[in-house]
């Protein structure tokens, strides 16, 4: 595992030319699971880079959205394809950026392959509906446009798949983008791009700008000429810029936070459920926004329950995932890692009992990354500030319920509603909670991280703004707006 040379000084893509910022300042990307490896220099870019990158997107509008549809479609391909070639030193790349474990590496690469795959079918998808008219003599139909020119800001958890799937579906729809990685992960964003280069798309296409959210973000959130703008981040940081788009009247997307939970019942397979709960609660250290932070187990289960999730726990493998056989690597940076430890904290004051875990690692090969031991409480009730708030990180909360009725209150007693689950081969119950769960997509018997790319993906409550999907079918609602046409080809009638 090595650092790679091609990106060591990133630049902005704006047009034609990778550039760099017009404030000729920089900033550094280092591995999470050792601060001392730099991974690459990348531009700190300004408002004046995001003017620059839209006006050149304007431009490249005029003619990509007038493209052959299923055209446009050949570039997403060919770009899949490129990543496919490449595929060892995609996953390679963020393990050390992101510090995934090789597993949950590979995963991303193969969803972000299979998502473009699916996106660049919706540009031969792009259909309207013929409608009757009241006067015979009318042919009237619907037809989908591109909205325009599109900004596109992304989280550092999933760097590569949620830039792909949101790009791929503004280029089918014939949109042009202007996209934002986030600073801590923009490494693997630009190879994104790269791939895109390398498929011989128009300049101006695609535009990629890294820097502040506070400056390069808020210029997108806040430029005329950015018709709209998918989000996916923080609730915090979404839900302030929901307020700069809504003033000037902009379309807007936002995925946000998660507080999943996981419920188990009394005939539950409990080897399968802890298998899915360290998956879903420790997979990519906890940090994903469908990761099982609440588990709420029957009380008549609760201790065989916990004592095996323990035993399991205490049997994960945590390092530096360029180690082989990592299971869990370290949380992506200092900050976080604070973020969490407070949170074990609170958990603590607040009567929650710690079953194991609780704790920063920091002995050895941890002595220069940000390793949290994954972590796992006991006894918590709705009330408590782990039941509630998105913690981000290795620590599962478990909650004992009395009965099923109350497993399903505690579910939805939260503001956040991204996704669930539920263990049991009771199909009555596992119908009530499909019916009755608050959450924009759930599972039975399987992990909350569950997803693939032909379904649409997105949460509701506080977790989604804007009522849009991602992926799916569905995803072409957000960059495409109907035009409604009348016909009546005899014209002297
Ligand atoms: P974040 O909100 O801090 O940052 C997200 C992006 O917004 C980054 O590119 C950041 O630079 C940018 N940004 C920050 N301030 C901005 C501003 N004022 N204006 C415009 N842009 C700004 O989130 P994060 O820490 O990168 O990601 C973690 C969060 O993302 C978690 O809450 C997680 O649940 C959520 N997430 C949600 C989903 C989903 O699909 N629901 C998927 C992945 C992550």
């Amino acid at each position: 595992m090595k650092v790679s040379e091609k990106t060591k000084n990133l630049k902005n893509l704006i047009g034609e030319n990778w550039t760099t910022s017009s404030t000729g300042q920089t900033f550094v990307v280092t591995n999470p699971a050792d601060s001392r490896m730099e991974l690459g220099i990348c531009q700190q870019s300004n408002e004046q880079d995001v003017f620059e990158a839209v006006e050149v997107a304007k431009k490249a509008l005029k003619t990509w959205k007038k493209e052959a549809a299923p055209e446009r479609g050949q570039y997403i391909l060919r770009a899949a394809a490129y990543i496919e070639e490449r595929v060892d030193e995609f996953i390679n790349q963020l393990i050390l950026e992101v510090g995934k474990s090789y597993a949950d590496a590979k995963a991303e690469v193969i969803r972000t392959i299979r998502a473009m795959r699916y996106l660049a079918g919706e540009a031969e998808r792009l259909t309207g509906e013929t409608i009757p008219s009241w006067d015979k003599e009318v042919i009237g139909y619907t037809k989908r446009e591109a909205i325009g020119v599109v900004g596109i800001i992304t989280p550092w958890n999933v760097p590569l798949a949620i830039a792909a799937w949101k790009i791929a579906t503004a280029l089918s729809c014939g949109c042009t983008v202007i996209f934002k990685p986030s600073s801590q992960t923009p490494i693997v964003s630009s190879w994104l791009v790269e791939a895109y280069r390398e498929t011989g798309l128009p300049a101006g296409v695609i535009n990629f700008v890294t820097g502040p959210g506070s400056s390069v973000g808020n210029a997108i959130a806040n430029h005329p000429d950015i018709k709209a703008i998918s989000f996916t981040g923080s609730n915090g940081v979404g839900v302030a810029i929901n307020q700069l788009v809504a003033k000037r009247g902009a379309r807007f997307q936002a995925e946000m936070g998660g507080k999943n939970p996981f419920v188990v019942l009394e005939d539950a397979d409990l080897d399968l459920a802890t298998d899915h709960a360290i998956a879903g609660g420790f997979g990519e250290s906890g940090q994903r926004c469908t990761a099982t932070s609440r588990i709420i187990v029957l009380r008549s289960i609760a201790e065989e329950f916990i004592a095996l999730l323990k035993q399991k726990v205490e049997n994960l493998n945590v390092g530096n995932p360029i180690e082989e056989g990592t299971q869990m690597g370290p949380v992506i940076d200092e900050g976080s890692m604070k973020s969490i430890l407070d949170y074990i904290e609170i958990a603590k004051k607040e009567n929650g009992v710690l079953v194991t875990g609780g704790k920063r690692l920091t002995e050895g090969d941890y002595a220069h990354g940000y390793f949290v031991a994954p972590t796992v409480f006991r006894n918590i009730t709705p009330d408590m500030t782990i039941a509630q708030e998105e913690i981000f990180g290795p620590v599962i909360s478990v909650m004992i319920a009395e009965d099923f009725e109350q497993a399903m209150e505690w579910a939805n007693n939260v503001e956040y509603g991204l996704s669930s689950t539920i263990y049991t081969n009771d199909l009555e119950k596992s119908m009530q909670f499909i019916n009755n769960i608050e959450a924009g997509f759930t599972h039975v018997n399987m992990p909350s991280t569950y997803s693939e790319p032909q379904f649409p993906f997105g949460g509701i409550k506080g977790t989604g703004i804007g009522g849009y999907r991602e992926v799916g079918s569905t995803a072409i609602d957000f960059y495409t707006e109907y035009k409604t046409v009348y016909i009546k080809p005899h014209g002297n009638k």
